[in-house]
């Protein structure tokens, strides 16, 4: 690669300076948490999906937890998952002294296959946490069925999602907690941060309480009637979260943009674009995942790219591989086929809001070069 290339990124946040005039407003008035800034927050992230209710956090991963908490997940409990997420899903029911039981999933979607989520309950079941993989809704339907059926409780992992929609409503939007991310590679960030939204009141004024150090809302100052997390949204991130929230329609449209010229470009090219949307399931774009055929050199290929200053990344990893999920609870390869198959041909390449059409066109040649 020569020195003058410039890289091109595998994310990039879209930042501007009505974000800047948001966060600055929180910083000269001095309150920087538990002030107004959380609730207004949490009012449009409400009205932008469609929720009843939304309590936000400072991760998807508290809010994961959280559910998890919820659902009335302990020691002795199996929570069943996929394995083709990122690991929080999986990591949530650990911190509760539950056993994470991996479902396979489908090659189409790659998100969890209903009929290997009802093989896989078992007396000692206690939830479900389904993920809308790269931003395209799991079967939710289904899968609430499935739950329904056994008695178990369902939490969906949007963290990806935002903005995608099922059956033609948005997630979040559904009855069930779903969890959202704003970590910068998400569609919309807040640094660090995260929601929960679910159309049960009981189920919103426990998270409340229980990301503010289990503190009762209804008495007096400082006093805690459960156990409790710090897993509070300061305000300044909150009021970035404004900025974003703002203009969510734009972000998302650009991305979407985004994505219709990659599938452009890379038609005529030997790699396997993301599943179009159906009637059903519209996804909301957050990573531009590409599956290469069987046999080519994967891992090389990224190799490749990086060296002409495209970042790529293999993207994603199968859980229950990772080694300390093979060390604690004996997960071995063979276990999850489907999902091991995709993880082993999947990489994901440049994408944000606002990438150019002279990038892409870059990001395609070299990937054109680099499978040969
Ligand atoms: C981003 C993400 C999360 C949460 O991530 P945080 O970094 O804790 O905000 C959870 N699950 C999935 C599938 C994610 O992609």
């Amino acid at each position: 690669m020569s020195t003058t290339t410039r890289r091109i990124t595998l994310s990039s946040p879209w930042l501007d300076e009505r974000d800047e005039e948001l966060v600055l407003e929180v910083l000269r008035s001095g309150r920087l948490s538990l002030g107004p800034t959380g609730p207004r927050f949490e009012r449009m992230l409400a009205d932008a999906v469609g929720a009843p209710y939304c309590a936000a956090v400072s991760s998807g991963t508290a809010g994961l937890h959280l559910c998890m908490r919820l659902a009335g997940v302990g020691p002795g409990d199996e929570v069943i998952t996929s394995p083709y997420s990122f690991v929080a899903s999986a990591n949530c029911a650990i911190y509760e002294g539950a056993t994470p039981v991996f479902a396979d999933i489908d090659p189409r979607t790659f998100n969890l296959d209903p009929a290997a989520v009802e093989a896989a309950v078992t007396a000692r079941t206690k939830a479900v946490v389904a993920v809308d993989i790269f931003g395209y809704p799991c079967e939710l339907d289904e899968l609430r069925a499935i739950c329904d059926r056994h008695g178990l409780y369902f939490v969906e992992d949007a963290c990806e999602a935002l903005g995608a929609t099922y059956k033609g409503r948005p997630l979040g939007s559904h009855g069930h907690p779903a969890t959202f991310a704003f970590y910068p590679n998400k569609q919309m960030t807040t640094g660090e941060g995260g929601a929960v939204t679910t159309g049960s009141e009981e189920e919103h004024e426990l998270l409340v309480s229980l990301r503010n150090q289990g503190r009762l809302e209804t008495s007096s100052w400082l006093q805690h009637g459960r156990l409790g997390f710090n897993y509070r949204l300061d305000d300044i991130s909150a009021a970035l979260g404004i900025g974003q929230l703002e203009r969510l329609d734009r972000i998302l449209g650009a991305r979407s943009e985004v994505a219709a010229r990659y599938a452009d470009l890379l038609a005529g090219l030997d790699v396997e674009p993301p599943l179009p949307d159906d009637a059903d399931h519209v996804r909301s774009w957050f990573v531009y995942v590409v599956e290469l055929p069987r046999g080519v050199d994967r891992d090389g290929v990224i190799r490749r790219l990086g060296e002409e200053g495209v970042d790529c990344a293999p993207y994603l990893p199968s859980i229950h591989l990772q080694s300390y999920m093979r060390e604690r609870y004996g997960f071995s390869d063979g276990m999850f086929p489907v999902s091991e198959d995709v993880s082993a041909r999947t990489m994901a390449i440049p994408f944000h809001a606002r990438l150019e059409r002279e990038d892409q066109e870059r990001v395609v040649e070299a990937l054109r070069n680099a499978l040969g």
